[in-house]
């Protein structure tokens, strides 16, 4: 599947916030977002009010950047949310935050979703104990992910298991770092997300 492989700070930086696309980069005194502050392009330093749909238009853009995830399947995921009973811009956020690579990063294994989405594609993990290559796939409560046995000699993977060693993990998650897995007791609620979304303008732009 087509997917954007250009520089991943331009896209912080045209959103105006610190996306963290780019792992341990974007804490450090290197985050573009911090250098350059201006939007990308020769008319980025101009400062523009946006409109009531520009501003929709923007946070949809970001959340979708955040999750690294294509325009179809996003809009995908907002008519699932549409279905669901209960608050639609709450329910794309749980089913954002469920998808497998996102639970990859969130247990640690990753220092971003991008590279938590390779780890998967190359089948480092597995599913309720079979492999599992596809990023996109919705975990569910009770799932595990845990690192296949045979990619933990893999050196790359060796050196993330001991990163996880030191990293916060959320609530709807009980991570065991021994066994380098991690089970889903709950799917997230809002409140378990570390960002500020304004998901209602999501919700206003599709329903338009
Ligand atoms: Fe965004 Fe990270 Fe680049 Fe900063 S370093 S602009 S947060 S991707």
């Amino acid at each position: 599947m087509a997917r954007y492989t250009g520089p991943s700070c331009k896209l912080c930086r045209r959103e105006g916030k610190k996306l963290y696309l780019k792992g341990d980069r974007c804490t450090s005194g290197k985050c573009a977002v911090e250098r350059r502050p201006q939007a990308p392009g020769q008319h980025g330093a101009a400062t523009k009010k946006l409109r009531e749909y520009g501003m929709q238009l923007r946070e949809k853009q970001t959340a979708r950047r955040y999750y690294g995830v294509l325009e179809g399947q996003f809009k995908k995921y907002f008519e699932m949310a549409d279905e669901m009973p209960g608050v639609t811009g709450e329910n794309l956020l749980t089913i954002l935050e469920t998808r497998l690579d996102n639970v990859v990063y969130r247990m640690g294994m990753a220092s971003s979703r991008k590279e938590a989405r390779q780890l998967v594609l190359h089948a480092h993990f597995q599913l309720n104990g079979k492999k599992v290559n596809i990023p996109s796939i919705l975990v569910k409560t009770g799932d595990v992910i845990s690192v296949k046995e045979d990619s933990r000699s893999n050196a790359k993977v060796k050196e993330l298991i001991e990163d996880m060693q030191s990293k916060m993990t959320p609530k709807w998650l009980e991570v065991n770092k021994d066994a380098v897995s991690a089970k889903v007791v709950a799917l997230p609620k809002r409140e378990d997300i570390d960002f500020e979304f304004e998901e209602q303008l999501i919700v206003e732009l599709y329903s338009k």
